[in-house]
C-alpha cells in the first residue's frame, strides 16, 4: 500500500486534496462521516472506506482534513490500534498547542505526525499558487514530500509540530488585517454614494504599494531600532489617524474596525515614542 494515500474528510478542502492525488495517479482511499460525499471521488477512481479505521489501514500515508481538531480527535481516538507505522498528515486548521498535543498523542500510538497549514482555497489546490506549510520530523516530511507536493508547493517550517499552525495563523492575521481595512474603505466610499467597484482598482494600486512593507518593518523589529530611517513618525500618524473617526462620524459609519490600532498608537505616543515609527507598537503586544 506504498502508492496508496488515504484521505479522511471530504469537505470542500478534503475533496480537492483527494481529487489532486487521483489526478496525479495515486490510488486513493477516502472516508467521510457523511458517506455520500465520497461518491464523486469514487467516480474518479477512489476507493470508499466504510469506516475511518478501514481508511487508515489502506495506506502508510494518512491525510486528515476535517473541520477542527475536535473532529480529528473524535474521528481518530477510537482507532489508535491501527496507527502504528503510519504517517499522519493533519491539514486541519488549528493552533500550535493543538498541533503539539496531537503530535505527542500520535507518537504514543507509534505514528509519525506532520502538521500542515494549507495556504490556498480548494480551487487553488494543485496549482502553482498554492502552498502548504508543514512541521514535524524532517525525516517523515522528506519521505513524503513528493506525494505532498501534489497539493502545491510544500514549505517545511521546522521540527516543532506547532510551527506550521503558528505561521498559518500569522499569515491569516495579515490577511484579516487587509480585509478589515478594505471593508472600512468600502464603507466610507459607499457612505458618499460611491461605487466600490469603481474605487477597487485604486485601492488595489495603493495596497500594492504596501508590498515591501512587511520586509522593511521586520528589519526595524528585529533590530529593535524603531527610530531608524523614519519618514512617517508615529506622532504625525496618530494625529492623522484621528481623522478616520471624525470622518466616520460625519459620514454616518462605524469605525470599529480601526479602533484597536488607534488605542495602541496613543499608548505608544504617551510612552514617549512619538518620533519613532509605527512598528514600535509591537512592543505593546508582549504579554
Ligand atoms: P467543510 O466545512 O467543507 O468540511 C468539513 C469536514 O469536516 C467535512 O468532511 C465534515 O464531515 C467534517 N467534520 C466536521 N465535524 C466532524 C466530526 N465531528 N467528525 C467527523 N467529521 C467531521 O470544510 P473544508 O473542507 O473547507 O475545511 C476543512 C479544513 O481545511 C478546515 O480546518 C479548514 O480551516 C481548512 N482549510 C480550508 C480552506 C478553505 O478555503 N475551504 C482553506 C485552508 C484551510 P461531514 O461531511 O460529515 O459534515
Amino acid at each position: 500500500n506504498q502508492k496508496t494515500v488515504s484521505v479522511l474528510g471530504l469537505g470542500d478542502m478534503g475533496s480537492a486534496l483527494a481529487s489532486a492525488l487521483l489526478a496525479a495517479g495515486h490510488q486513493v482511499a477516502v472516508w467521510n462521516r457523511t458517506a455520500a460525499k465520497a461518491e464523486p471521488l469514487v467516480a474518479k477512481g477512489a476507493t470508499s472506506a466504510g469506516t475511518a479505521a478501514e481508511a487508515i489501514l489502506a495506506s502508510r500515508l494518512v491525510v486528515v482534513c476535517l473541520l477542527d481538531y475536535d473532529s480529528v480527535s473524535q474521528t481518530l481516538a477510537p482507532h489508535t490500534d491501527v496507527l502504528a507505522g503510519r504517517t499522519l498528515v493533519n491539514l486541519t486548521n488549528g493552533t500550535p498547542g493543538q498541533a503539539r498535543e496531537m503530535a505527542a498523542w500520535a507518537a504514543d500510538h507509534g505514528a509519525d505526525y506532520l502538521d500542515g497549514g494549507i495556504m490556498a482555497v480548494p480551487p487553488m489546490i494543485a496549482t502553482p499558487e498554492a502552498f502548504v506549510l508543514y512541521s514535524g520530523p524532517s525525516g517523515a516530511f522528506e519521505a513524503w514530500r513528493p506525494v505532498l507536493n501534489v497539493f502545491g508547493e510544500s514549505k517545511y517550517v521546522g521540527d516543532d509540530p506547532g510551527s506550521a499552525a503558528l505561521q498559518d495563523l500569522a499569515l491569516l492575521s495579515g490577511m484579516y488585517g487587509t480585509i478589515a481595512g478594505t471593508l472600512h474603505a468600502f464603507a466610507l466610499i459607499r457612505s458618499a454614494g460611491g461605487s466600490t467597484r469603481e474605487f477597487a482598482p485604486l485601492l488595489n494600486r495603493w495596497l500594492q504599494g504596501m508590498n515591501g512593507w512587511p520586509v522593511a518593518a521586520a528589519e526595524q523589529i528585529d533590530t529593535g531600532d524603531y527610530g531608524k530611517d523614519v519618514v512617517s513618525n508615529l506622532g504625525m500618524q496618530e494625529a492623522g489617524y484621528v481623522n478616520h473617526f471624525i470622518a466616520a462620524e460625519e459620514q454616518g459609519i462605524s469605525a470599529e474596525l480601526l479602533t484597536p490600532l488607534h488605542a495602541l498608537m496613543k499608548r505608544r505616543v504617551a510612552d514617549g515614542h512619538a518620533d519613532e515609527d509605527l512598528t514600535g507598537v509591537i512592543e505593546l503586544l508582549k504579554r
